[in-house]
């Protein structure tokens, strides 16, 4: 049994949480393969480091002074090993970064330095190897990964070093030169490590307890997602669920590794498990997975009696795609179409959109909508289920609350329904209060 275990900024914040990772890691010995991102917040006032080391690369561009900044970084650093006892040497380390802070300073290789220096420190306190990125994970030079390299380095490295720390987020470009992925990468990482070296679990460490069933800003206490598949996953992400780095999925996915999302600070918590199917279905799981959302939306509705729909249907989406304002959702009629449009796609172009349309598809009228929000139940049992979105249009309908337009995912894998901006949350807490109480 191998698992990859990547753990998040705020599960490295301090000496605190690297040795709530220490007895996690020492817990399993199956959890061999390690990835950090950088040390994070320590509480909500505080600062990531990442976001430090863009800060200090901005400060030396703008010639103004970076040493307030930069002093941070390093007392953090140090803190965490004092309290630790670790001996990394830290202090050549930040003697030589100090020598390279000027203008010439790559900030991809200044902003890596973050996870670099979590993953020495990681390293050094589990007693287990370094692998630096910069030398098994490979870019092309237009910014893609270059899986196939990088898998066979990554296997290699491992060999030598089977149980290891690897900073997430960054690799190197053909030339040599330090390339960071982008924000929130080291799942990335975490994922090809997985790939790599055929894990059995890539386990995610954060601080909540998994996906939850909707957003904690709007529901009090959501409860976790015990299992969710890839598909729903990635419904759940497109309607505004922030979980994962969506690119971390393919890697675990190809190979059919199982991810489980835990929490670092309740380590006893089963967390979540995405996976690709989900042969038993208990009874007992509810009908719904999860409930997410976007505020934010317009819909554009096209008028025109007896209308050829597919021709003039296909026009407006040409025109929409003209101007590159990609299209949502559709809902068809039978003298009528409207489309679903993010309204910042539309911010500067309605006008001309609506003329557009007006001057190619001769409607009756258009008619435009704005402030709707989206809000989406997603789950994969609801096409056996007869009944969810009865239950789930009861529960908007006995809260007041007017649908402006309904979609059903292709896929059933999804029923969205639009509501005003200003009924957002609520219809998200009514949702969830049906379908969990
Ligand atoms: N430290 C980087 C960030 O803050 C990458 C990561 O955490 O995955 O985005």
């Amino acid at each position: 049994m191998l698992k990859v275990a990547k753990f998040g900024g705020s599960s490295l914040a301090g000496a605190e949480q690297f040795r709530k990772v220490k007895q996690i890691i020492e817990s399993d010995p199956a959890r061999m393969c390690v990835v950090v991102s950088a040390a994070g917040k320590r509480h909500k006032k505080d600062s990531k480091i990442t976001d430090l080391l863009y800060l200090t690369h901005a400060h030396i561009n703008y010639g103004v002074s970076h040493e307030d900044i930069f002093s941070m970084i390093e007392q953090r650093y140090y803190g965490i090993r004092d309290e630790l006892g670790l001996h990394y040497d830290l202090e050549s380390e930040f003697e030589k970064l100090r020598g390279e802070l000027n203008q010439d300073i790559p900030v991809d290789y200044l902003v890596s330095r973050g996870e670099y220096l979590t993953a020495r420190l990681m390293s050094e306190y589990l007693g287990f190897g370094f692998i630096d990125a910069a030398e098994c994970v490979f870019f092309n030079y237009d910014g893609q990964i270059n899986y196939e390299k990088t898998y066979a380095a990554i296997a290699e490295r491992a060999v030598h070093s089977p149980r290891f720390v690897m900073p997430g987020f960054y690799g190197v470009m053909p030339n040599g030169a330090i390339h960071v992925m982008t924000r929130g990468g080291s799942d990335i990482t975490g994922a090809i490590v997985a790939n790599a070296l055929d894990a059995d679990i890539y386990e995610n460490w954060t601080d909540v307890s998994g996906i939850l069933m909707a957003d904690p800003r709007i529901v009090e206490n959501p409860r976790p997602i015990p299992r969710i598949t890839y598909a729903e996953l990635r419904e759940m992400a497109f309607m505004g669920a922030s979980v994962l780095h969506e690119e971390s999925i393919l890697p675990v996915k190809e190979k059919g590794i199982s991810l489980n999302i835990r929490n670092t600070n309740r380590p006893d918590e089963p967390g979540t498990f995405i996976v690709e199917h989900i042969e038993s279905e208990s009874e007992l799981e509810r009908p719904i997975t999860g409930i997410a959302g976007r505020r934010n939306f317009t819909i554009l509705t096209v008028l025109k009696r007896n209308m050829n729909a597919s021709t003039t249907l296909c026009n407006a989406l040409e025109i929409l795609d003209r101007y590159h304002a990609s299209v949502e959702h559709i809902t068809l009629g039978l003298d009528s179409f409207a489309l679903v449009v993010s309204s910042a796609a539309l911010e500067n172009t309605l006008y001309d959109v609506i003329a557009d349309i007006q001057k190619t598809c001769r409607p009756d009228d258009v008619r435009v909508q704005d402030g709707i929000a989206l809000v989406a139940a997603v789950g994969r049992k609801m096409p056996a289920r007869p009944g969810t979105s009865g239950k789930l249009f009861q529960a908007l309908g006995e809260h007041g609350l007017n649908i402006r337009t309904i979609a059903q995912g292709a896929d059933e894998l999804s029923i969205i329904v639009g509501v005003e901006n200003c009924d957002f949350e609520k219809a998200i807490r009514v949702l969830y209060d049906g379908f969990t109480g």
